[in-house]
């Protein structure tokens, strides 16, 4: 559907005179032209998609305020700031404002001085946030973060039920709805709570071309890390996610002893340091934040480079969620994660001792076994995780498996001499035995603890010199991935399952995995980091720093002045007029009148 070019053109000139863009990205277009032309609208995009201008650029073409509403409250001072950068008349209503902040705005609101309005959902709930937005003029709604009105998920937000009243009371403004959460039940539940029925569904593919996604064997993993991060990731904005408060803590310190500004984010720190490590981590340029998944919800950074995970998440969704929040400004970025033997044990182990009835635990093992498959796949990660979506795909070429492809190999003898060892101890099931025993059996290792239950007197012991310790832990990790093997109990024993005994009786082959050997990091995929030439690194570098001093003076993050891959693109063009530095992406009108001529004197110094 293409409506006349009447109807596009003043998105489009907004989209350049403000934003300093050249063209629309993906469904974008399409989603602004319904909007301008007053239908309603729910739209599903990942992460980084650009969800914000779907709603932004509307409410400038069309007469009258459009009115967002947020529950990431946090973010509402930053959100406005970075519009006011480019000359968009913008406030908000919420919790965190004196009657005078708040009395301000609702008069710029009435004068109709406001292009945006950022409301929190509950403002909506008071009758004289109701007849405040009666009294002046309404462009549209945008219900940002939709998925909060799904009863299911866990961002459920009982005051997101009462947004579909909003079309009751104001039928002619259109409404747009969206959110990056990815099911098609989501979608359904808010289609149906926010009254959308009529609304076009705009969805999007959820692939983000430009995250890396890489999974390795875990071996030592803070030096992994730290590897990753001076030879792939120097000076840039990241986080590191662990499952446990004390590990993130830990990993903190262990970057801060090397040299990599960290900081860490957990439940268990008192409020005032987390919002303080939160903002620093918005504001400041290069800074790593170590957390647990408690960080993340609202985190609207774009320029953060890699999402290293040093445990396994417990589900793709989490996964995605997670490494979603690399790379938002479309830059390459990387997706980490360091996946051993222990977390799958440990997570078995937690699933078993979980509460909540079997069905429940079911429906964790079968999130787990999803998280697995993509961890042990030898095929493109990307196709694995937009095929879980419900997506079809072709391998990337911008993945680990893709860029040095694993091999596989028959492990079905390995996989019997394991199983084997691990039923000639289930005899013993009232003794604890855990991976590193069997393991020891396997390589015929005399420990004191072999000679103390007489195991030297297996069969199996001492079958297994044919392989190292870490191609061992590899094939035990492997079968319990596969549910060859599963965890019991409070001590992590192994024990078989029903479709071990087929391995055992050599009725089914075990396809593994071939471990990459330690030393081969000439297969370590290429730096995923646009390169800038040895002349231009010092410009930019010189840019970052003007950009930092004047974010700070301005009291604003860095990114409200001007994004990464713009400076870039100053740096490499080397522009010497106002009207050059116009012409790049992400300068527009008001940036360049306020910026540019200290730019170009940055340039030129
Ligand atoms: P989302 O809310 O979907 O996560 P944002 O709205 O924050 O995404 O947009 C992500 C990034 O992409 C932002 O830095 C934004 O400025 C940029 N962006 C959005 N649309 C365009 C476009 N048409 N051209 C260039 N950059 C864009
Ligand atoms: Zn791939």
């Amino acid at each position: 559907m293409t409506l006349p070019e009447t109807a596009t053109q003043p998105a489009l000139d907004t989209l350049r005179r403000v934003f300093g863009y050249d063209a629309f990205r993906g469904n974008q277009r399409d989603i602004i032209e319904q909007v301008v032309s007053g239908g309603d609208a729910l739209v599903l995009m990942p992460t980084g998609g650009g969800k914000s201008l779907c709603y932004q650029i509307p409410a400038l073409v069309r007469p009258g305020t459009g009115v967002v509403v947020s529950p990431l409250i946090a973010l509402m001072q930053d959100q406005v700031d970075a519009l006011t950068a480019l000359g968009v008349r913008a406030g908000f209503l919420n919790s965190t404002q004196d009657f005078g902040q708040r009395h301000a705005v609702e008069e710029a609101f009435l004068a109709g001085e406001l292009d945006l309005l950022y409301l929190a959902p509950e403002r909506l709930k008071v009758e004289s946030t109701l007849r405040l937005l009666d009294r002046g003029k309404i462009s549209l709604f945008a219900i940002d973060e939709a998925h909060c009105v799904a009863q299911w998920g866990h961002d459920f937000r009982p005051d997101y039920l009462e947004l579909s009243r909003l079309h009751e009371r104001w039928p002619a403004v259109p409404r747009i709805a969206l959110t990056a959460t990815a099911t098609g039940a989501t979608r359904k539940e808010i289609a149906h709570r926010l009254n959308l029925d009529d609304a076009r569904h705009f969805v999007s593919s959820f692939d983000r071309p430009n995250i890396q996604y890489r999974i390795v064997a875990k071996n030592r993993p803070e030096q992994q890390l730290l590897e990753l991060l001076t030879t792939e990731h120097k000076g840039d904005a990241g986080i590191v996610y662990c499952l446990s408060r004390a590990s993130t803590e830990r990993t903190a310190q262990f970057l801060s002893d090397n040299g990599i500004e960290a900081l860490p984010y957990h439940a268990g720190l008192d409020a005032r340091t987390r919002a303080r490590n939160q903002a620093r981590f918005l504001r400041e340029d290069g800074l790593v934040v170590v957390a647990t998944i408690a960080f993340g919800m609202g985190i609207d950074k774009p320029d953060v480079r890699f999402v290293a995970h040093l445990d396994l998440p417990k589900s793709v969704e989490g996964y995605y969620q997670e490494t979603g929040r690399a790379g938002r400004d479309g830059q390459p970025s990387t997706a980490w994660l360091a996946y051993g033997l222990q977390d799958v044990v440990q997570q078995r182990k937690m699933i078993a001792t979980s509460e909540g009835d079997d069905a429940h635990r079911r429906r964790l093992g079968t999130h787990l076994d999803a998280m697995l498959a993509l961890c042990e796949t030898v095929e493109c990660r990307r196709v694995q995780l937009l095929n879980y979506f419900g997506q079809e795909a072709s391998p990337c070429g911008n993945c680990d498996t893709c860029l040095s492809p694993p091999e596989a190999w028959d492990g079905t003898i390995a996989a019997q001499k394991v199983l084997s060892a691990v039923f000639r101890l289930d005899r013993e099931r009232r003794q604890k035995f855990g991976v590193g025993h069997i393991v020891d059996i396997l390589l015929g290792r005399q420990t004191a603890k072999i000679q103390q239950f007489g195991h030297d007197s297996l069969t199996v012991f001492g079958v297994g010199t044919e392989h190292a310790e870490p191609v061992w832990r590899g094939v035990i990790r492997q079968l319990l991935a596969q549910g060859l093997l599963t965890v019991e109990g409070d001590h992590g024993t192994l024990v078989l399952t029903d479709a071990s005994s087929e391995v055992l009786a050599r009725k089914r082959e075990v396809r593994l995995r071939q471990e990459p050997k330690r030393a081969a990091k000439t297969s370590r995929p290429k730096a995923p980091q646009q390169e800038l030439s040895p002349e231009t690194q010092p410009v930019f570098d010189k840019l970052r720093s003007w950009r930092a001093a004047t974010a700070k003076e301005q009291g604003v993050p860095a990114y409200v002045i001007f994004h990464d891959a713009t400076l870039r693109q100053i740096a490499s063009e080397g522009p010497t007029t106002l009207a050059e530095l116009g012409t790049i992406n992400g300068v527009g009108e008001n940036k360049l009148a306020k910026f540019g001529q200290q730019v170009l004197d940055t340039l030129a110094e």
